[in-house]
C-alpha cells in the first residue's frame, strides 16, 4: 500500500499551483492536501478549497480572510489564516511531509525556508528564494534532514538526467558540463530597436509556456535563464563556468547533462509544467501527469543556437552576480522584481529593465550573506535604489 503524502501548496493559485493540482486531483490514493495558500485571489482559492478540502487555507490578509470566511461559511472545520507567518506555519506543521513552494518572487523565501528548516520534501518552483538566500537553504535543508526536487522544468530535467542519489555536488559524478535550454522568448528575432516599444501582453505571450506574468516578463529579457544559472548553481553545487545557456527555440529539450565521456544526457517532452511536477511528486516512481507523449515525428526539426548577449544583457547580469557571490544575486533579484513591476504597470520602458538592475547593482555594494536578516537587509536596499531610478525612468514613459 502506498503511504500518502500530505501536501500544502504554496501559491496554489497560480499557474505552478494549480498544474500540481491537476497533476494531484488525477491521484486521490496518493496525495492528501493538508493546506492551501493565495495571495489576492480569493474567489480561486474558495473554488480550490471546495474542492480539494484543505485543512488549511491561507490568503494575504484580514480583509482576504474575512471575504474567504464569507464564501465559504458552510466549511466551518476548514481554518482560515493570513500574512507571512502563516504561510511558515502550513510550510513546516508536522502533519505535512511535501511542500509545493510556488509563491512568486522575493515573497516566497519566508515560507520555501520555513519548509527547507522543518525538513520536508520541497517541490521548489520558487527559484527566487535560491537566488536570494542559496547558501542558507540549502544548509538548513541538509541540517534538517530534508530534500530538494526542482520544478523548474530545465533543474528536473538536469536532475533526471543525473546518476541516482548523487548529492547535491557533481565533483564526484564525471559531470563536464550542466547545458541549460532556453526558448529565447517571444523576441528572440524581434529588431532590437522595437524592445522599446513591446507591450505587456506582448512581453507575456511565451511562444511555448504558459505561466505567470513575473515570470513570462523575466522569459522575454531571458532574466529567467539568468536566476536558472543562479538557481543551478546551488541545486547541484556546479560553479558558472560550467553552467552553459543553449537556445532551443523549440523547448523539447528541457536541459541536459554532459559528462566527461564525452555523453549527453537529456529529458525531453511537451513543454508542460505537469511533466516535472508529477516527476517531482512521485519521485522516484513516475505517475500519470495528463501530458501527452511526445510526437518526435510530428516535431521532426529540433534547432539550437547561442545566446546573444547583446539582446539579453540580463543573462550576462546574472552571471556576473553569480560570480561576484555574497549579497549581488539577491541585489540582482530584487532590482529585477522592482523593474518588472514597473514595466507591468506601464512605468518602465521594456529596454530600459537591464538598466536599471545593472544601475542597482552598482549603486548598492555586495556584502557576505550569513543570515535571513542580512538577505533581506540586501534585498530591501536594493529596492530602494532601483525605486529612485525607477521614478527617474517614469519620465520616459509619459
Ligand atoms: P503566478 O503568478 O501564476 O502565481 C503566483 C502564486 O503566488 C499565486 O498563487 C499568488 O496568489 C501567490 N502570491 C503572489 N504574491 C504573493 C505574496 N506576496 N505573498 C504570498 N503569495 C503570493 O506564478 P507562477 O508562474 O505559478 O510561478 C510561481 C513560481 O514558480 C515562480 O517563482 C516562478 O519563477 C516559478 N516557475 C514557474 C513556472 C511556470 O511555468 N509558471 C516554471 C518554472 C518556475
Ligand atoms: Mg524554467
Amino acid at each position: 500500500m502506498i503511504s500518502k503524502q500530505v501536501l500544502t501548496v504554496l501559491g496554489a493559485t497560480g499557474s505552478i499551483g494549480l498544474s500540481t493540482l491537476d497533476v494531484v486531483a488525477r491521484h486521490p490514493e496518493r496525495y492528501e492536501v493538508f493546506a492551501l495558500s493565495a495571495h489576492r485571489q480569493v474567489g480561486k482559492l474558495a473554488e480550490l478549497c471546495r474542492r480539494f478540502r484543505p485543512r488549511h487555507a491561507v490568503v494575504a490578509g484580514e480583509q482576504e480572510a474575512v471575504e474567504l470566511r464569507r464564501m465559504l461559511s458552510d466549511l466551518p472545520a476548514l481554518s482560515i489564516m493570513y500574512g507571512p507567518e502563516a504561510l511558515g506555519q502550513i510550510a513546516s506543521a508536522s502533519e505535512v511531509t511535501t511542500v509545493m513552494a510556488a509563491i512568486v518572487g522575493a515573497a516566497g523565501l519566508g515560507s520555501s525556508l520555513a519548509a527547507a528548516r522543518a525538513g520536508k520534501r520541497v517541490l521548489l518552483a520558487n527559484k527566487e528564494a535560491l537566488v536570494m538566500a542559496g547558501d542558507l537553504f540549502i544548509a538548513s535543508l541538509n541540517r534538517a534532514g530534508g530534500s530538494l526536487l526542482p520544478i523548474d522544468s530545465e533543474h528536473n530535467a538536469v536532475f533526471q538526467s543525473l546518476p541516482a542519489g548523487f548529492d547535491y555536488g557533481l565533483k564526484h559524478c564525471g559531470v563536464r558540463k550542466v547545458v541549460l535550454t532556453a526558448s529565447g522568448g517571444p523576441f528572440r528575432e524581434t529588431p532590437l530597436e522595437k524592445f522599446a516599444f513591446v507591450t505587456p501582453e506582448q512581453a507575456c505571450a511565451h511562444p511555448n509556456w504558459s505561466m505567470g506574468r513575473k515570470i513570462s516578463v523575466d522569459s522575454a529579457t531571458m532574466m529567467n535563464k539568468g536566476l536558472e544559472v543562479i538557481e543551478a548553481s546551488w541545486i547541484f553545487g556546479v560553479e558558472a563556468e560550467r553552467i552553459e545557456v543553449l537556445i532551443h527555440p523549440e523547448s523539447v529539450i528541457h536541459s541536459m547533462v554532459q559528462y566527461e565521456d564525452g555523453a549527453v544526457l537529456a529529458e525531453l517532452g511537451h513543454p508542460d509544467m505537469r511533466t516535472p511536477i508529477a516527476h517531482a511528486l512521485a519521485y522516484p516512481e513516475r505517475i500519470a501527469s495528463g501530458v501527452a507523449s511526445l510526437d518526435l515525428v510530428k516535431i521532426s526539426k529540433l534547432s539550437f543556437e547561442a545566446p546573444d548577449l547583446s539582446r539579453f544583457p540580463c543573462l550576462q547580469l546574472a552571471y556576473d552576480a553569480l560570480r561576484a557571490g555574497g549579497s549581488a544575486p539577491a541585489i540582482l533579484n530584487a532590482a529585477n522584481e522592482e523593474a518588472v513591476a514597473a514595466f507591468l504597470q506601464g512605468n518602465l520602458r521594456f529596454d530600459r529593465i537591464p538598466v536599471v538592475i545593472a544601475e542597482t547593482l552598482e549603486q548598492v555594494p555586495t556584502c557576505p550573506l550569513s543570515s535571513l536578516e542580512e538577505v533581506f537587509h540586501a534585498d530591501a536596499r536594493a529596492r530602494d535604489a532601483s525605486r529612485h531610478l525607477l521614478a527617474r525612468e517614469r519620465a520616459f514613459c509619459a
